[in-house]
């Protein structure tokens, strides 16, 4: 027997349908308002030239240890830099979707808009997301402009993330816990043309990050912090 409460759940649920949906149809009426700071005042404000560095790859791959540590190497440095992880992400702009491939592509077109709109205040993006289908990617290439997209492939064989399983999400996965849990149900693609793969088998933490400095560097300005 429906109780009242199910009749607004339907009701907010129809509402939610129409709030996603309008947008689309009266973006005739919405003008993008442009901005009186240019790109080079902002790159002179933080030394650098803003760029997203994509870091894909399997879960325990290593990707949100690394893009905090080179977050944590940039800001030492004086540059403005901001991660964008996965999990939490999830805690809020993307509570509502789960892991299936369309609340995937959902959840990376949110991330790609707010990494363009972080690297258009100037900021540079690691961002830290399995992202495991190649379209997506390449959606998120297109959103943020391939001049400011750089893909990183965080390598570990499925065995060496499964050993490390940080989560407990591989054990839990295995038991049929986890739905679509890529490497296990879910599959992963490889990156064809990365900017850059680490292997995070053969090379540590330091290794990694020092990698990723140094593909940052053609970006990187003097110091500001030397500067002033
Ligand atoms: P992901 O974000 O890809 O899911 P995490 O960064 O959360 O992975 O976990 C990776 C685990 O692997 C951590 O426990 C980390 O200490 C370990 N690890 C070992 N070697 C490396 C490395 N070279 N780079 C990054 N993480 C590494």
């Amino acid at each position: 027997m429906p109780t009242v409460f199910d009749s607004i759940a339907i009701q907010l649920d129809s509402l939610t349908v129409v709030a996603m949906d309008e947008p689309s149809k009266d973006r005739a009426n919405i003008t993008w308002q442009p901005s009186r700071v240019t790109s080079a005042e902002r790159e002179r404000l933080f030394a650098h030239e803003p760029v997203t560095l994509w870091l894909t790859g399997l879960s325990a791959a290593g990707k949100s240890t690394l893009a905090f540590e080179v977050e944590r190497r940039l800001i030492i440095a004086g540059h403005a830099a901001v991660v964008l992880d996965g999990d939490n992400l999830r805690h809020g702009l993307s509570r509502d979707l789960g892991f299936a491939p369309q609340a995937r592509h959902e959840n990376l077109r949110r991330v790609a808009e707010v990494a363009k709109l972080m690297n258009g205040a100037g900021l540079i993006v690691l961002s830290a997301f399995i992202s495991p289908y190649r379209n997506d990617r390449s959606m998120a290439r297109d959103i943020i402009g391939a001049a400011r997209f750089c893909e990183i492939h965080v390598s570990a064989s499925l065995a060496a993330c499964e050993a490390r399983d940080p989560k407990g999400l591989y054990r839990r996965a295995r038991r049929g816990e986890v739905e679509e849990f890529t490497g296990i149900s879910a599959p992963y693609e490889m990156p064809e043309h990365p900017a850059l793969t680490l292997d995070t088998e053969a090379d540590g933490v330091d290794a990694c990050a020092a990698q990723l400095m140094s593909l940052m560097a053609p970006y990187l300005g003097p110091r500001r912090a030397q500067a002033r």
